[in-house]
């Protein structure tokens, strides 16, 4: 099945807070395929990461990669089953976003520098590891939208909030397809 439809902000599932997926039925043919389509979505709409309920599934799944850059690292394929992420200290980094729901817009948003990823992958099988840096960045940003919330919500000020055109002509040395867009 071919990429399915990103909503956007105003769809009333970005805003309720997903499910979780009884572990029973994630090696199902129905939630397999939906792993599939969340990955197609989110390569075709060039994001970095990409969670259920963004394509309107109100289910506590999210999935991630990068290619890498210049100022990213390679980040091979995730899927994350009912995640629980814990930061590993009260320590904010800020850096740019954008998102999938929100197109054209970015925006500095303070996030922990480093996180424990507890939850399922797509086998079922348990998931326990530590992100950190743009990887932690992409987890918590994912891990807001099973949750109803988007980056907007987590700027403390929102006069670095611009649009990508404008953003890339000012904002020098910055490429805004090389931001956390998930
Ligand atoms: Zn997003």
């Amino acid at each position: 099945m071919p990429a399915r439809p990103v909503i956007r902000l105003g769809h009333p599932a970005l805003r309720t807070p997903a499910q979780p997926v009884p572990p029973a039925q994630i090696r199902t043919e129905e939630l397999q395929q939906l792993v599939e389509d969340m990955v197609d979505t989110m390569h075709a709409a060039h994001g970095v990461g990409l969670a259920a309920p963004q394509i309107g599934v109100e289910l506590q799944i999210f999935v991630y990669a990068c290619e890498g850059s210049e100022r990213h690292p390679h980040i091979p394929l995730h899927v994350v089953v009912n995640p629980l992420i814990t930061p590993h200290s009260r320590e904010l980094v800020y850096d740019w976003e954008g998102c999938l729901s929100i197109p054209d817009l970015r925006g500095l948003v303070p996030r922990h520098p480093e996180v424990r990823v507890q939850g399922l992958d797509r086998e079922g099988r348990r998931l326990d590891y530590i992100a950190d840096g743009f990887e932690a960045r992409i987890v918590q940003h994912e891990y807001d939208h099973l949750n109803g919330i988007v980056f907007l919500d987590r700027m403390r000020d929102l006069r670095s909030l611009g649009y990508t055109e404008e953003w890339s002509q000012y904002m020098e040395g910055e490429d805004p397809d090389d931001t956390a867009v998930g």
